[in-house]
């Protein structure tokens, strides 16, 4: 298999884990685990590493498993074409006003059936799954192929993106696929689409694994070590925003914002972390450049783009120590389909600063447990108010850490599956 790639020797993660941590959901999931013993489950989706799908299937895979369930997974082997027109089908349904060519739909339907889709077959034909999900649209189109195979599995559609105002025409490309779907999970209401069977729709949010490296508490004396051991060699107060170089997450907004808070703490820093690991996402190359031009010469904003920056610390440990260095979370997204950096963030009892979007509305409640935004100036304000008040902080990120321990842990997320995989097994 050249196209489809089993992602294999994952860290492994025991679902008793949470027997303590969330106990009334580890007893409903463990009652209903022995139900679907033994359920073969294959996930396809992009990449193993980089952004919130692969994040979220690295620990999402193990526990499944540990659950007495046979969950497999496999990436796509794509060539650069491939993953710019992908990236530009994301852009497109997440609002960006522009036009996929006729060119671009035959080679993306292409590629997926006379490459993706030998293996794919193959798969099906070996593993003969229970249960397909497909996530986001780069592997999409495979459903097309499954009246090849003998055994029919049931399947399903995880899209993880903000869908709530897609491009029209991209989506009636992509809407004979998706229809072909026994069922489809969307992050959020919003996102449903007016000729999809509501009865085929779940909403599942997102979730994080509060036991991973990157999630797990670290001491503030040992993410200074860490940051250090990168250059950053600072005791001044800092700020961050954890996300891929893409304009729907607006680096250069929150750029602006840091700027203008600036003014009013002259020491402040600003951390942006996106290191480029995502292969799917060609695009954050070119953001990149553009961020650079804007902080060139500014000695007190710390850019991480390149894995070789974080010489001999894992990638894990490096935004665990980010988030825990910060005095104040951004999340300026103009989209966002959830936004897992702010879940993460918030569990570390951070106050975010998110922009105003349907994913981080999901789970940011303004003032609340943390502060949405629409623009850089209301960012500054909130930058500034939150570091003049120590009780604020401490109020908003202790209610956000109660937030997330309440709705975005990924046990709640492996119940939510498992009582769909129980349905559509019916
Ligand atoms: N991330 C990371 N290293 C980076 C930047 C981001 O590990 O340098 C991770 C981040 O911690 C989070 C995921 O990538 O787990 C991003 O997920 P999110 O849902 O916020 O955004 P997506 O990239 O999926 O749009």
């Amino acid at each position: 298999m050249k196209y489809l790639i089993p992602v294999e020797n994952l860290p492994a993660f025991d679902f008793k884990k949470f027997k303590k941590l969330t106990p009334l959901i580890y007893e409903k999931t463990i009652r209903l685990s022995g139900k679907i013993k033994g359920g073969k489950i294959v996930h396809i989706n992009s990449v193993s590493y980089g952004g919130g799908v692969a994040e979220m299937l690295r620990s999402q895979i193990p526990l499944e498993n540990s659950l007495g369930l046979n969950s497999l997974w496999y990436t796509l082997s794509a060539p650069l074409k491939f993953f710019n027109i992908t990236k530009k089908i994301h852009n497109l349904l997440q609002g960006k006003k522009a036009k996929l060519s006729e060119n671009e739909k035959k080679y993306y339907l292409n590629w997926i059936s006379t490459k993706a889709g030998k293996d794919f077959c193959y798969i099906l034909e070996k593993e003969s799954p229970d249960i397909l999900i497909i996530h986001d649209p780069q592997p999409l189109p495979l459903i097309s192929l499954l009246s090849k195979s003998k055994k029919q599995p049931r399947t399903i559609l995880r899209l993880h993106l903000d869908l709530s105002t897609p491009e029209k025409n991209t989506l009636k490309f992509l809407k004979k696929f998706i229809l072909r779907y026994n069922s489809v999970i969307l992050s959020h209401p919003d996102y449903k689409f007016s000729w999809l069977d509501s009865n085929k729709v779940e909403i599942i949010y997102p979730a994080i694994n509060p036991f991973s490296v990157k999630n797990r508490p670290m001491k503030l004396s040992q993410a200074k070590e860490i940051l250090f051991t990168l250059g950053v060699h600072s005791d001044k107060p800092i700020i961050s925003q954890v996300s891929r170089f893409d304009p729907w997450k607006d680096p250069l907004g929150a750029i602006q914002s840091y700027y203008l808070a600036k003014r009013e703490i002259p020491n402040l820093c600003l951390i942006l972390a996106g290191i480029f690991f995502a292969t799917d996402d060609p695009e954050a190359k070119k953001i990149f450049k553009e961020v650079k031009k804007h902080t060139e010469g500014d000695p007190d904003i710390y850019l991480f783009s390149d894995p070789y920056q974080l010489k001999n610390v894992s990638n894990d440990l490096f935004i665990n120590a980010v988030y825990t260095i910060s005095t104040v979370v951004l999340q300026k997204s103009i989209r966002e389909g959830f936004g897992l950096t702010v879940t993460e963030a918030m569990w570390k009892k951070k106050p975010v600063i998110g922009g105003e979007t349907k994913g981080i509305s999901l789970q940011i409640t303004h003032n609340k447990n943390g502060f949405l935004v629409k623009t850089p100036y209301e960012a500054a304000n909130y930058i500034v108010k939150l570091f003049k008040d120590k009780k604020l902080r401490k109020r908003i990120g202790e209610y956000a850490h109660k937030t997330v321990k309440e709705k975005f842990l990924i046990s709640r997320l492996i119940l939510d599956h498992l009582r769909i995989y129980r349905n559509v097994r019916r």
